[in-house]
Order: C-alpha cells, then sequence, then structure tokens
C-alpha cells in the first residue's frame, strides 16, 4: 500500500494535492511519501523480530539525502555501492557503524575513504579485492570486518539484467570455492571475516529462490564455523519484488519473508542484515507529468508527455510495467482510451507504454507514473539536455523541494571550451 490516493476527485500525496506541487515546482517531477518510506521500512524490521537485525536501505535504489535522513533517523543502517553513496549515507547522518559496503568493483580510494570515515563491513565479492582491501586496511593500520559474498547459483526468475545469483554473472564467489577464500581471507592481515553475504537479484516475485539460497547459506555458515571461523553476521541482500500493477500481481510480503529467514537461518545465533531498496522505495514514488500534445497516429493516439526515457529509464531499459493515472480522478464510468504514451526524446526507445487504457487526457492534463520511486530519479540523465527531474519529499501535509531542477545556465556552465577554440 501506499500514501498516493484521490481525495474529493483529486491525487494526493499523502495530504498535499499532487496539483499543487505541479504548480509550485513545474513538470516533470518525482515525489516520495514519508509515510510510505517509513512504513515499509518497518514492515521489514517487524517481519525480523525479534532476531538481532539491521535494515539497510540500498542506496542506489533512491539516493536522494532527505529520503536517506528519513530512513536513518529511524535508525536504518544503509547499503553503498559507491564512494558517492557512501558519502550520501554520511550526509544524512547515519553513521559508519550502519553503512554496509557492497558492489563488484571498490576502488582502493572507496576502500580508504569508508575505513577511515568508519564502516560495518565490506561485502567483498572476489579474491583480487580482498587482496587489496586488505593492503589498504593494513597500510591505514587497520582491520576491515568483510564478509564475502557467495554466489549460491539459485535462478532469481527476474528480469536477466537483475538476475545476480547464477554462476555465470559476474557477482561475488562461487558457493564451491568458499572454504578456501575464506581460508585466504582469515590469513590477510588487513582483514576480519565476521559472516557471509548473499544476493541473488532484484524484482523476485516469489519466495523460493530466496529459500533455495538462504539455505545453501545456512550450511556454509556450518561448515565455515567447523573450520574455525567466527561466522556472526548474515547479510542476506535485497530484491523482493513489488506489485507494479494495482490488479493482478501479489509478490511475497515482507511478513513471510522474514518468517523465511527465521525458518532457514534463524537458528544460527547470527546478526541478521537484509539489504531491501525497492520494497521501501518503490511505491513510495510517483513520476508527476503534463501532457504536451495529444496526437493522432495511424490507427494510434500518441500521448506526448514532458516527461521521458532519461526521467524514468525502466520502461525503455528493461520493458517495465508502470500504471499511469490521471492527477483529476475520471468521473465514474469514463471509458478508458488506448495511448501509445510517449516521451520528447529522439527515439522510438522513448516509449512508456504501447496501446494503454488511460482515461481520455488532453493538452496539459497532469498524469502520474506509479511505483516511480526506486530506480527512477537515480538514473535519470540529461539526455537531449533535458535538465535533471527534480525530487520533491512529502510528510502530512508538508512539501519540499528535495532536489532543484538546474537552470539551463548551470547546465551549460558545466561545459567548458578549451584554449585553443577560445
Ligand atoms: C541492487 C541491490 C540491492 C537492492 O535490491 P532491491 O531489488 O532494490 O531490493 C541490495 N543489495 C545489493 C548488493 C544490490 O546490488
Amino acid at each position: 500500500m501506499d500514501h498516493f490516493l484521490y481525495r474529493n476527485g483529486a491525487l494526493h500525496a499523502e495530504d498535499v494535492p499532487v496539483a499543487v506541487i505541479a504548480a509550485a515546482v513545474g513538470t516533470p517531477f518525482y515525489v516520495y511519501s514519508t509515510a510510505t518510506l517509513t512504513r515499509h521500512y518497518h514492515l521489514f524490521t517487524e517481519a525480523l523480530a525479534p532476531l538481532p537485525n539491521l535494515v539497510c536501505f540500498a542506496i542506489k535504489s533512491l539516493s536522494n539525502v532527505a529520503v536517506l535522513k528519513t530512513l536513518g533517523d529511524l535508525g536504518a543502517g544503509m547499503d553503498v555501492v559507491s564512494g558517492g553513496e557512501y558519502l550520501r549515507a554520511k550526509a544524512a547522518g547515519v553513521p559508519g557503524e550502519r553503512i554496509v559496503f557492497s558492489g563488484v568493483g571498490k576502488t582502493r580510494e572507496e576502500m580508504r575513504l569508508a575505513l577511515e570515515g568508519g564502516i560495518r563491513q565490506f561485502n567483498v565479492e572476489g579474491e583480487p579485492e580482498l587482496r587489496a582491501l586488505s593492503e589498504v586496511a593494513a597500510g591505514l593500520g587497520r582491520t576491515a570486518p568483510i564478509t564475502i559474498r557467495v554466489n549460491p547459483d539459485v535462478d532469481a526468475r527476474t528480469h536477466e539484467k537483475i538476475a545476480t545469483g547464477k554462476k555465470e554473472n559476474k557477482f561475488g564467489i562461487p558457493i564451491e570455492r568458499a572454504s578456501a577464500v575464506y581460508a585466504e581471507a582469515a590469513a590477510l592481515p588487513g582483514i576480519e571475516v565476521i559472516g557471509i553475504d548473499v544476493h541473488i537479484g532484484s524484482q523476485l516475485t516469489e519466495l523460493e529462490p530466496f529459500e533455495q539460497a538462504y539455505l545453501k547459506v545456512a550450511d556454509l555458515t556450518r561448515r565455515l564455523r567447523s573450520e574455525g571461523h567466527d561466522i556472526r553476521r548474515l547479510d542476506l541482500g535485497g530484491g523482493l519484488g513489488i506489485p507494479y500493477t494495482r490488479s493482478n500481481e501479489a509478490p511475497p510480503l515482507p511478513t513471510d519473508y522474514g518468517a523465511l529467514i527465521k525458518r532457514t537461518v534463524g537458528d544460527l545465533g547470527c546478526e541478521i542484515e537484509i539489504e531491501p531498496g525497492r520494497l521501501i522505495s518503490g511505491n513510495a514514488g510517483l513520476l508527476v507529468a503534463s501532457v504536451i500534445y495529444v496526437k493522432n497516429g495511424e490507427g494510434r493516439d500518441f500521448l506526448i508527455l514532458d516527461a521521458a526515457m532519461n526521467d524514468l529509464v525502466r520502461p525503455s531499459m528493461y520493458g517495465a510495467h508502470h500504471d499511469i493515472i490521471p492527477v483529476i480522478e475520471p468521473a465514474p464510468g469514463t471509458a478508458p482510451h488506448p495511448y501509445d504514451v510517449v516521451g520528447p526524446v529522439c527515439e522510438t526507445g522513448d516509449t512508456f507504454a504501447k496501446g494503454r487504457p488511460v482515461a481520455p487526457l488532453r493538452e496539459g492534463d497532469l498524469v502520474a507514473f506509479r511505483s516511480a520511486g526506486a530506480y527512477g530519479a537515480v538514473m535519470a540523465s540529461e539526455y537531449n539536455t533535458r535538465p535533471l527531474v527534480p525530487e520533491v519529499l512529502v510528510k502530512g501535509d508538508q512539501f519540499a523541494v528535495i532536489r532543484a531542477r538546474p537552470s539551463f545556465d548551470e547546465i551549460l556552465k558545466r561545459d567548458t571550451i578549451p584554449s585553443w577554440l577560445e
């Protein structure tokens, strides 16, 4: 559930009419709901209780510092995958002991940044990274707490671009080689082994792949302990899917996911970490756009919006579905009209939906893309020199711009002319 509902015929973000934000900020823009972010975070903490746990929000799904502070102030940890994301978490006031560093290509500079600023653990993805981290940590006179990400060779049965737990994927080490790699880690001077990490993919709509993966992690915990490693923390990754359509999707609930965690790894006495991104942020955000034109084409009508693939790339990149709804609630009984919903970018790929039934719309009408909080603004670009889409946060009857739309002046100033052209 989320907090974007029609009230008196007008779409609201919590208690704020979306049209009021549009008038103040201009379109397109993202709007996020504090109440939805908070609720989704608590679904996980409640599902994991009473196990000792830390819910680490996967920043890559939605990384605005105001959103991170909203979650961080509730006690959330953060899962970061770059030095930049690490700095975002710190800027949001999250202490290092609640930040975990994931990612397959951490540089030595990023390692140094996190070691000096404080870090809960690194989730190490391979032996070359392990050796580099040991060197960097030892050079700073420290030891780096680590888990090693194992690849359990489980089919997450999700979109191929976001499945990460099969042996052909670039992530982690094959679980069969774990004993050897943990032995090497334990012998390195700058490394302290504290646990195991696994993340098998994103937008999983069934629990079964998690179950397979976590059972393998439970076996591995016992084996590594018998080999002398003090495995005391399990990072079980993110990946729980969300419903992108109102009607016919029912992905598993966090409570069922929590019960699965307790059933598979709950008796090991480990502290549990999870790294949900999409389930916390996805349905906490809308992308709001205006209709520029309604154009009648060959056997089809185009709804040309002022939002485009550079603002929300998921439909063109993954073929993803987002519900598109009018900001003014259609009168009861209004027959929907099929539209090809497109943006102004000069690519046919700039198509949000084909033949999508939406209530009849006219120039200037506002529409909202649902479920746009995750992998929306963070993947936006300025392709076609379209200013980076602004972000707004709502709390009750208040709203604030949390990232302003850059002016064309600011955009043009970033380019510089080399001396030979002056
Ligand atoms: C992307 C990612 C996540 C978050 O995935 P969601 O599907 O958004 O929950 C968590 N951990 C790691 C390592 C990731 O790469």
